[in-house]
């Protein structure tokens, strides 16, 4: 029997870095940065206006008050995206715009609602009066140019995203997503929104596991499931690995179901000889695990893809939430690794217990919880059975009673995965 850890570890020795690619940047939410990005320019690029108001001199406005206002004549309009350089003479002011570029001469900006809004060509009357340099972005005041922006390795959220383009980058280096297909097996299963025959049950790992690949970074496609028959197993792995099927490189094959000690156990019959390892993982869900590298499919048939190497493929249990637990614990962390994340792991808190538990000695037990930040409480949601979809589908993190421990008391500090 393996520990989880050793699984793991097995699972994420898989899974190679993902090759480094150009993208748009517009197609690089989510993914890791492999090189770092310099600006080309300087943010703000040129000294603008804070505010919609009059580029004005401060001296010449420094006896404004509401009672004695300045009056200036407005000798141009600046809106944002003006391009040329106005010069502001003394004694005049010049109608601006936020973002818009501070003319010559001018060394400060006072608000619209401080004047009277007088128009170019017209007068403007000042009530108020400004320091120098107020309401001024200067040039380079957030960014200078030929300045680290984003080191490699950060991933790439909205905001990065917006600072890239802001320095003018359109395409990223990136890690591109791990490429996996999913492939779920049981004669009992049904597609969703076709009628049920009794002994049978609703297909659900495949879109789940799907989802959560998805949800993890990867680009997903999930294969047509299968009956629990071998030559029907391998024939819809062969029709997207086998020769003249490789419709790009696949790292990562995840199968559902088939791998216990039953006697239909499709996936362990087809893959035992076929480069996967099945064994047993000390936890609870998800005891019976394989995983390995698909070297062959059916006959002599080599299922070599463009990656110049075979699939790693793991297969997961088929129970509901053991298929799903078996993924957060052994499949997330080690796709998000290989497509470079630096935060591979859920965020992991230490909570007090909200209630008594018992755990099998021997194994680790992931239970399903919902964790309350306020008073930092985890407690159970459903029990441990690993067919107990419903309270998976309530649950907001994971619970992970340690293999020495039997007897959880109100109050122990446990392990917190959120999820
Ligand atoms: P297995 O691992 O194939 O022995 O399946 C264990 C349990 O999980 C059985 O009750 C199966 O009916 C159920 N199961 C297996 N695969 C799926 C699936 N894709 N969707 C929903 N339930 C499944
Ligand atoms: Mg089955």
């Amino acid at each position: 029997m393996r520990t989880v850890d050793e699984h793991r570890a097995a699972v994420a020795a898989l899974l190679k870095p993902t090759p480094i690619e150009t993208r748009p940047l517009a197609e690089a939410l989510g993914l890791v940065l492999a090189e770092e990005l310099r600006a080309a320019v300087s943010l703000p690029p040129f000294d603008n206006s804070a505010m919609d108001g009059y580029a004005v001199r401060a001296a010449d406005v420094a006896d404004a008050t509401e009672a004695a206002p300045v009056r200036l004549p407005v000798t141009t309009d600046i809106p944002a995206g003006r391009t040329d350089h106005p010069t502001l003479a003394p004694g005049t002011a010049h109608r601006i715009m936020t973002g818009a570029p501070m003319p010559d001469g001018a060394d400060a900006i006072v608000q619209v609602e401080h004047t009277d809004g007088g128009p170019p060509g017209g007068e403007v009357r000042i009530d108020r009066a400004v320091a120098p340099g107020q309401h001024l972005r200067r040039a380079g005041e957030d960014v200078s140019a030929g300045e680290l922006v984003l080191p490699a390795g950060v991933d790439l959220g909205a905001a990065r995203i917006g600072l890239a383009a802001a320095v003018g980058v359109a395409e990223v280096r990136v890690h591109r997503p791990a490429r996996v297909l999913v492939l779920s097996t049981g004669s009992e299963l049904v597609p969703p929104g076709k009628p049920l025959r009794h002994g049978q049950i609703y297909e659900s790992n495949g879109v789940m596991l799907a989802s959560a690949a998805r949800e993890a970074g990867a680009v997903v496609e999930q294969l047509r499931f299968v009956p629990d028959d071998v030559p029907e197993f391998l024939a819809v792995l062969g029709e997207r690995l086998g020769p003249g099927h490789e419709d790009g490189p696949v790292d990562l094959v995840l199968t559902s179901g088939g791998v216990s000690a039953g006697a239909y156990e499709v996936v362990k019959d087809a893959l035992a000889k076929r480069g996967v390892e099945f064994i047993r993982v000390a936890m609870q869900p998800g005891g019976p695990q394989g995983a390995g590298r698909l070297t062959r499919l059916a006959g002599p048939a080599s299922v070599k893809t463009q990656t110049a190497d075979y699939p790693a493929v793991v297969t997961l249990p088929g129970n509901p939430v053991s298929s799903w637990v078996s993924f957060e614990v052994f499949v997330r962390p080690a796709l998000r690794a290989a497509m470079g994340h630096p935060d591979s792991a859920r965020p992991v808190v230490w909570a007090s217990l909200g209630e008594e538990l018992r755990s099998p000695v021997g194994k680790r037990q992931f239970r399903r919880g919902t964790y309350d930040p306020s008073s930092n409480t985890v407690r159970t949601v459903g029990g441990p059975g690993s067919h107990l979809l419903s309270a998976l589908a309530r649950a907001n993190c994971l619970l992970i009673l340690p293999e020495e421990t039997e007897r959880h008391e109100v109050g122990n500090r446990v392990e917190v995965w959120l999820l």
